[in-house]
C-alpha cells in the first residue's frame, strides 16, 4: 500500500504560501485571550499540493464504489446515479444560492421545490409533502411527530404505542422510541409476512400507528395490506409507510392507495443521489390531508399570481425538523431524475429491479437455502446455512466476494433468517453483470465444498486483508496522532 500522508511529510515542504500576517504581534495579544494563541506550530504533515492530491486520489481508489463495481447491498439501493442529475445540481443558479436570499430572487428554486412536492405526491398517492428532513431516519421521526400531533390535537392522549414488525429496518423502532412512543414488536408468519393474529392481538385504543415497509425487509410484498390497513384504521390507529425501498414499487402501486397515512422516501436511495460513506441524504415526507396542518414550516406554496413563496403561517405545525428547507442539491437531483424518466420510465425502473432480483434468486436457488420461496420484489434474503454446515459462514462468503471486486450483500439482517444475505441487484446492472455475480456465487459455493480455506482466508486481493474485527471494534485507530 502507498505510504500514508504523514509518513511522506518533509520538513518545510508546502502547498500554499500564505501572505505575511498584517496584524502586529502586539495587536494580536490585545485581540485574543492569551490561552487561545498558539505558542508553537501544529504538528501537521508538510507536503506539496501534488503529494496531497495523490494521497486523496489514492485513498479514493482503495474504496469500492458503484462507479467501479457491482454493489448488491440489500436495502440500500446502491444503483447507478446518472451523472446528468449531478450536472443539474451543479448549475450555478442552483449551486450558488444562499438559503437567506429573498424569495423574489429564488423563484426558480421555489418552483423546483414546488414541482418536486407535486411529483412526489403523485408518485406516492398522498397529497401533502415536505422536503425538509435530511435522511430516511429523520423522515421517520418527523412522520411519527406528525402522528403524535394529530392525536394530541384530537384530544386523544391514550395512544402511546407504535407497532413495528420483527422484519423492520432498525431505524423504525429507534424513531418510534425517539418520538416518545412505546415500541411493540409483532412477528412474521411462515411466509415472511406480517402475522395477522399477532397484529390483531396488539391493536387497541393505546396504539397510535403501525410502521410497515412494503415490500418488507425480506423483499416480500405484504399481500394482505388491504386487510391490514382496515384492521389498523378500524382500531383508530394510523399507518406509517417506510418508503426507503420505493425502488420496488414506483408506478406499480402507491402507498396512499394501499391505505397508508404517512410515508417517507429516501431520495438518496431511489432518486439518484450517490450515497454510502455518510454523504448528505434527502428525504420527502408525504401525508394524507388530515395530517397536513402539522407539517414542518415552511412549505412551498404557489400563489394566485403564479409566484411561489414559503408558507410560514401554519399555526399547528410541529415546527422545524432541520435548518432551512432540506438538502437542496439532493432535491434538484430527485426532480431531474423523475422528469428524465417520466411516469412510464419510473415504473420500468421498478419492473427491471424486480426482474433482476428474481433472476438472481432463480439462478441461486439450487445452491443456497431460501427460507421464502415465493417471488420477491426488488431484493431477496437467502441463507448461507448450507455453507455454514460446511464450516464456512456468511461473513466468509461476504469477504470472499470482495476478491472478485464485488461488494458484499447486507449480511445477518433481517435477524429472523440465520446466516442471512440480503441481495439487491437494482435495475441499473446489465444481464452480463448479473451473470458474472451468479458465476461467482456458484464458484464460492463450490469452494465451500472443495477448498473451504480459500473462502475462510478471504479476502486476499483487497488493499487490506482479513481484519481482526474484534480489535478493530474495540480499539479503532481512526486518527493520526503526531506523537504516536
Ligand atoms: C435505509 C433505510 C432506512 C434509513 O434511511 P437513512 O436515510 O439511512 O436514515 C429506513 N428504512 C429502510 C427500510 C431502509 O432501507
Amino acid at each position: 500500500m502507498n505510504k500514508l500522508i504523514f509518513e511522506k511529510s518533509t520538513k518545510d515542504r508546502q502547498a500554499i504560501l500564505f501572505p505575511k500576517v498584517q496584524v502586529r504581534k502586539k495587536n494580536i495579544d490585545d485581540l485574543l485571550p492569551k490561552s487561545f494563541i498558539r505558542q508553537s506550530s501544529p504538528s501537521l504533515p508538510e507536503l506539496s499540493e501534488l503529494e496531497v492530491v495523490r494521497h486523496f486520489v489514492g485513498l479514493s481508489n482503495l474504496n469500492h464504489c458503484i462507479d467501479t463495481g457491482f454493489y448488491p447491498l440489500g436495502s440500500c439501493t446502491m444503483k447507478y446515479n446518472p451523472k446528468i442529475n449531478d450536472a443539474m445540481a451543479n448549475i450555478a443558479g442552483f449551486r450558488e444560492l444562499h438559503p437567506l436570499q429573498p424569495e423574489d430572487q429564488i423563484q426558480g428554486a421555489l418552483e423546483l421545490l414546488y414541482s418536486l412536492q407535486q411529483n412526489i405526491a403523485d408518485i406516492v398517492g398522498l397529497p401533502a409533502v415536505t422536503l425538509q428532513p435530511s435522511a430516511g431516519a429523520q423522515g421517520e421521526l418527523l412522520g411519527l411527530m406528525l402522528i403524535k400531533a394529530y392525536f394530541k390535537n384530537k384530544g386523544d392522549n391514550s395512544r402511546v404505542k407504535v407497532i413495528v414488525p420483527d422484519t423492520a429496518h432498525g431505524t423504525n423502532p429507534a424513531s418510534a422510541a425517539l418520538a416518545g412512543f412505546e415500541v411493540v414488536e409483532i412477528g412474521s408468519n411462515v411466509k415472511g409476512l406480517v402475522d395477522i393474529d399477532s397484529l390483531k392481538a396488539s391493536l387497541g385504543p393505546d396504539v397510535a400507528a403501525i410502521m410497515l415497509t412494503n415490500p418488507n425487509t425480506l423483499g416480500l410484498f405484504e399481500e394482505d395490506i388491504q386487510y391490514i390497513q382496515k384492521l389498523v384504521h378500524d382500531s383508530g390507529a394510523l399507518l406509517y409507510y417506510d418508503g426507503a425501498n420505493l425502488n420496488a414499487i414506483m408506478g406499480l402501486v402507491r402507498p396512499g392507495d394501499m391505505g397508508f397515512d404517512v410515508c417517507h422516501l429516501n431520495l438518496h436511495k431511489t432518486f439518484s443521489t450517490p450515497h454510502g460513506g455518510g454523504g448528505p441524504g434527502g428525504c420527502a415526507v408525504a401525508v394524507r390531508q388530515h395530517l397536513e396542518p402539522f407539517l414542518p414550516v415552511p412549505i412551498v406554496k404557489k400563489n394566485n399570481d403564479n409566484s411561489y413563496s414559503f408558507d410560514y403561517d401554519r399555526p399547528q405545525s410541529v415546527g422545524k425538523i432541520k435548518g432551512f428547507y432540506g438538502n437542496f442539491g439532493i432535491l434538484v437531483r430527485a426532480l431531474s431524475y423523475i422528469l428524465a424518466h417520466g411516469a412510464n420510465g419510473l415504473s420500468q425502473v421498478s419492473k427491471d429491479a424486480i426482474l433482476s432480483a428474481n433472476y438472481l434468486k432463480s439462478k441461486l436457488k439450487n445452491n443456497y437455502q431460501f427460507p421464502y420461496t415465493q417471488s420477491c420484489m426488488h431484493e431477496f434474503v437467502m441463507s448461507g446455512s448450507k455453507q455454514k454446515a460446511r464450516g464456512v459462514s456468511t461473513t466468509n462468503i461476504a469477504k470472499r466476494l470482495l476478491d472478485f471486486g464485488i461488494h458484499a450483500p447486507t449480511v445477518y439482517f433481517p435477524l429472523l433468517v440465520p446466516e442471512a444475505m440480503m441481495i439487491e441487484p437494482t435495475e441499473t446492472e446489465s444481464k452480463q453483470t448479473l451473470d458474472e455475480f451468479i458465476d461467482v456465487m456458484l464458484q464460492i459455493d463450490k469452494e465451500t465444498i472443495e477448498s473451504p480455506d480459500i473462502v475462510l482466508n478471504a479476502p486476499t486481493k483487497t488493499p487490506v486483508g482479513k481484519l481482526d474485527e474484534a480489535l478493530a471494534a474495540r480499539k479503532p485507530n481512526l486518527r493520526w496522532n503526531p506523537n504516536s
